[in-house]
């Protein structure tokens, strides 16, 4: 399509990566909600004010946000999506509101400063304060439960590493620490049901269903009136026009645009490949465990992450009904970059660790020897793995009028909320990033885009 000045948004068209049909089916999507396959018009709209493209935790965050601004300029709303509502990482995850102070923390520490890893830690916290608050106020029904979470370190140089990771952010005075419990040594296997744990932490965290989740967010906003969900309608070219506004180009026809919002994660980079080696997409793979039925299992109360004696990772939250979802195991089929490293493909699963989970529970867990715990369903999801392991949020460098919040690592759920608010608040007011109150460590920026570019491959992810 001809275009007015010629700036134009994506990779050539051989190059679109897009989210592939007959991906693999998750747990949560066992039942589809009535708007999975939704278009609020049957034809899609000729103009709006936003264009948010993706239908995640992100896309319809923004997009209930904006339903609920009081600006006129976000009256009319549109969001692309190119599978089913919530198909992507959102509707495939492990349903962890967990904020991370061990992993990520120190090193942000070490490298933004005391202030700002603070900073940063406060904020995925908020998360989980937040999250309750929408849904009881918004009465959504998606399991939401307010927990604790357990920290487990296996392995002993890992759990002694640990160990000065909670003295280092003791010492600091960081307030959220007084919420951190932490044990080593022998009663570390007692206090977690670890078998093998020589050290953890327990400290507030959420659970929910987070397909659930989403699609009610998405069906207030809709129900709002001012947001158009398109559902099979990818977004294959962003170009911007003559009158400062954008047109963007789906398969079933092109839409003009004032803003464009992209929250499509993994793919960010086929419309913006500057972000390339900023967002890269990675495959993760997550299970649902079962109880046969005769069988019994001690109830888990928290939610967990579990290292083991390999140092494998794995994150597991349990369900009121007795099931369990679990997933990660990273370490496993890190070594072959090919099954997962930029990597779209979520019709099959992982084939070095799709066997990692048959008998974990029986493995892992005290009490849960004789349960015949199997694992009822495996399947694969996308994430976009940002290069310094923190999100893009913000206005695209030299795109005025586009946004980004992507990069969320297997780390959205205490990240994406709020982020989604504060690019709301930019996108319906005009205000700068610095307004709205998002970490400045998070900000999209030039620097970080030129550091992807000229550093190591991989960067956080592949060190
Ligand atoms: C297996 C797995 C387990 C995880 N577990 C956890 C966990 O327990 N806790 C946690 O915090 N995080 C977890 N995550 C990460 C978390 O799910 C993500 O960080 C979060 O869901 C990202 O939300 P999003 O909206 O940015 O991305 P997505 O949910 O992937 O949404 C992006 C959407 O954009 C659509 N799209 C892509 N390209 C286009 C296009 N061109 N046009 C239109 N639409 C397009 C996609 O179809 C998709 O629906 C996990 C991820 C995976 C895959």
């Amino acid at each position: 399509m001809p275009h007015a000045n010629g700036h134009t948004n994506g990779a050539a068209d051989s190059t679109l990566r897009l989210p592939v049909p007959g991906s693999t089916k998750s747990f949560w999507h066992t039942e589809l909600h009535d708007l999975a396959d939704h278009r609020s018009t049957p034809e899609l709209p000729t103009e709006c004010e936003v264009l948010i493209i993706g239908s995640g935790y992100a896309g319809t965050s923004v997009a209930y946000n904006l339903a609920k601004s009081e600006s006129t300029a976000t009256n009319s709303v549109v969001v692309l999506e190119a599978r089913q509502a919530c198909s992507g990482a959102t509707g495939r995850n492990g349903g962890h509101i967990r904020p991370d102070l061990y992993g990520h923390i120190p090193t942000y520490i070490k490298r933004y400063g005391v202030k700002a890893g603070g900073a940063w830690a406060e904020y995925e916290i908020a998360h989980v304060q937040a999250i309750k608050k929408l849904v009881a106020e918004e009465d959504i029904d998606c399991d939401f439960t307010l927990t604790r979470t357990t920290d487990c370190w296996a392995d002993e140089e890992a759990a002694k590493k640990a160990k000065a990771n909670y003295e280092l952010m003791s010492s600091l005075d960081l307030p959220y620490m007084d919420d951190v419990d932490f044990v080593y040594g022998p009663k570390a296997a007692g206090v977690s049901g670890v078998k093998d744990a020589k050290a953890c932490a327990t400290y507030t965290a959420g659970t929910l269903y987070p397909y659930k989740f989403i699609m009610s967010l998405l069906s207030r906003a809709i129900a709002s009136g001012k947001v158009n969900l398109q559902t099979s309608t990818p977004a294959t070219a962003v170009h911007e026009d003559a009158a400062g506004g954008f047109v963007v180009e789906t398969p079933r026809g092109s839409i003009k645009a004032k803003k464009i919002v992209h929250a499509s994660n993994a793919y960010v980079s086929s419309l913006l490949p500057e972000y390339s080696k900023a967002v890269v997409p990675c495959k993760g793979i997550c299970t649902h465990i079962a109880v046969p039925e005769g069988k019994s299992a001690p109830y888990l109360t928290n939610s967990y992450i579990v290292r083991d004696n390999d140092k494998v990772l794995s994150y597991l939250i349990p369900r009121r009904d007795g099931g369990i979802v679990v997933g990660g195991s990273a370490a496993v089929f890190y070594p072959h970059l090919e099954q997962w490293y930029n990597n779209t493909d979520d019709s099959t699963l992982i084939e070095a660790s799709k066997d990692f989970y048959d008998g974990f529970m029986q493995r892992t867990f005290r009490g849960w020897e004789d349960s015949e715990a199997y694992v009822s369903k495996a399947w694969t999801g996308v994430m976009g793995y940002s290069w310094d392991s923190l999100p893009h949020l913000g206005e695209v460098p030299g795109k005025p009028g586009q946004y980004i919040l992507a990069g969320f690592n297997g780390h959205g759920m205490p990240v994406v909320w709020l982020a989604a608010k504060g690019i709301a608040e930019m996108v319906a007011t005009g205000k700068a990033y610095e307004e709205v109150g998002l970490p400045w460590i998070a900000k999209t920026t030039v620097e970080r885009l030129q550091k992807a570019e000229e550093g190591p491959e991989g960067g956080d992810i592949l060190a």
